[in-house]
């Protein structure tokens, strides 16, 4: 599985962020394994999507076995439940020696702990929050800057 040109990926939850990314590592020419507890979440995947779907509990080790995560390149987890984000990216880490871990993170109180774990997390809110912060600038700029002095 492990090959230079492509990486072994596998992505937890297959909702709304990770069918987008199975959805684009896949077409991308990756090997993607797409875990969810829900077999109609795979309705998300495109036509093209040519991985693997494992229905099942990633919150069971079994599953994580099943899926050959030693094997692993990269392991993306983006259920919409911090704590099991973070117990299946520890796990991919210490048990599973994955050199790469990523995880969503809604909570952003909670980044600094997956921090302290060494784990790469993307938190949605902030990222949103700098978002509109950064519309709202640029919209109070214009309209001080096309008002009449
Ligand atoms: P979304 O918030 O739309 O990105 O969806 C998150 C996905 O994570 C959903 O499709 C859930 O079914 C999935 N999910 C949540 N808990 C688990 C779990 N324990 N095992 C596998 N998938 C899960």
């Amino acid at each position: 599985m492990k090959s230079h040109d492509s990486l072994y990926i596998i992505i937890v939850g297959c909702g709304r962020l990770g069918s987008y990314l199975a959805n684009n590592l896949s077409s991308s020419g990756h090997s993607v394994v797409v875990i969810d507890k829900e077999e109609s979440a795979f309705d998300s995947l495109s036509s093209a999507y040519s991985g693997f779907r494992i229905a099942g509990d990633a919150a069971e080790f079994g599953v994580l076995k099943q899926v050959k995560m030693d094997k692993a390149d990269l392991v993306i987890a983006t259920t919409q439940e911090d704590n099991l984000n973070l117990m299946i990216a520890q796990i991919a880490k210490n048990l599973f020696d994955v050199p790469k871990v990523m995880a969503r993170v809604f909570d952003p109180k909670r980044e600094k702990i997956y921090r302290d774990f060494d784990i790469e997390t993307i938190c949605p809110t902030t990222f949103a929050g700098d978002l509109f912060l950064e519309s709202v600038i640029l919209y109070f700029k214009t309209k001080v800057e096309g008002s009449p002095s």
